[in-house]
């Protein structure tokens, strides 16, 4: 077998790209779609697709997708309930259209993965939501931690005390979900999952080999790249730093070598508490909460109620 080149995008990476790619807007509006589709499958790269709840979302559609290659279905649920999802949603009939696609995914063996907004607004409604997808062989809840940026600003986030409370929840569940239970943008629940399995008498090898440590060290800008509709190479879709643009710069080499993405490499150059927190190597903060909160990329993620002691290792 081949070596892998120094830094390249594992496979999990490549797929996180992928995703972000996605965010460009409804996939399914794009009449090259599956054209995409059949290049980036000639490629070896894995597809996954997450399309809006819209009446272009038929089964008809799933089918296509499913038989052109398609490896992975994403969908959005904010609410357990019509009321709920669609009031968060703001479109009447999204969760009707969400549900429809979970069982079509079912019956075409899709695997799922639900992407879950967490807000002061939709926090308590976690565990109703967690119920209802447990109806559903879907193979991962994804709970994005809102930054309060663009659509997110009518939202609330929960505070740094109520977030801490959540991931604390999560980490229960997680144990027992017949589903992968991650977290987005709250790296700090690395940090909860490792007190949470130290008290569980874990060693630090057996921290290591946990299910939770496959996204040690993957954070906004180190693992994660986000293009914009306009070509901007951004460390991710919430942090709006261009370090170049793909019309005219090597996504590889703004990756590997530009200032900002060496930086965000790094977490020594964090200012978060700091730079001197113990989980800075495994959890490193939100970068693009850090940017929302304070226009500086490499500062405290808000979000985290650790106060930090000078040693650097999980075990
Ligand atoms: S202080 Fe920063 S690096 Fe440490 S756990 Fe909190 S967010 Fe993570």
């Amino acid at each position: 077998m081949p070596f892998a080149a120094p830094g390249e995008l594992t496979f999990d990476q490549g797929v996180g790209l992928l995703r972000q790619i996605s965010m460009f807007g409804d996939p399914m509006r794009r009449k090259d779609l599956f054209d995409l589709i059949d290049v980036a499958r000639r490629l070896s790269i894995p597809v996954s697709i997450t399309p809006a709840a819209t009446p272009a979302l038929t089964r008809e559609m799933l089918e296509r997708l499913n038989n052109s290659g398609v490896t992975g279905l994403g969908l959005s649920l904010d609410g357990s309930c019509p009321e709920k999802h669609d009031g968060i949603r703001g479109v009447p009939g999204t969760f009707a259209r969400t549900m429809d696609a979970l069982r079509w995914a079912r019956d075409l063996g899709m695997p799922v993965r639900v992407n879950t907004l967490v807000s002061a607004e939709t926090a308590p409604d976690l565990p109703a939501i967690h119920e209802v997808l447990k109806q559903y062989p879907i193979a991962r809840w994804s709970l994005f931690f809102l930054i309060a940026v663009g659509r997110g600003a009518v939202l609330e986030p929960l505070d740094a005390a109520a977030a801490e409370h959540c991931m604390e929840w999560i980490y229960g569940i997680a144990k027992s979900s017949p589903f992968i239970v991650a977290t987005t943008e709250a790296p700090s629940y690395r940090r909860v999952a490792i007190n949470e399995m130290r008290a569980e008498g874990l060693t630090g090898e057996q921290i290591k080999r946990s299910p939770a440590a496959r996204s040690f060290g993957i954070r906004d800008g180190h693992g994660i790249v986000f293009i914009s509709a306009t070509g901007d190479i951004c460390p991710a879709g919430f942090l709006p730093v261009p370090a170049g643009n793909i019309r005219k710069d090597d996504l590889v080499d703004i990756y590997r070598s530009s200032p900002l993405f060496t930086a965000l490499h790094d977490p020594e150059t964090f200012h978060d508490r700091y730079g001197v927190c113990e989980f800075r190597h495994v959890c490193g903060g939100s970068r693009a909460r850090a940017f929302s909160a304070s226009g500086d990329p490499l500062g405290q993620d808000p979000l985290c109620v650790h106060e930090p002691r000078q040693s650097a290792t999980i075990g």
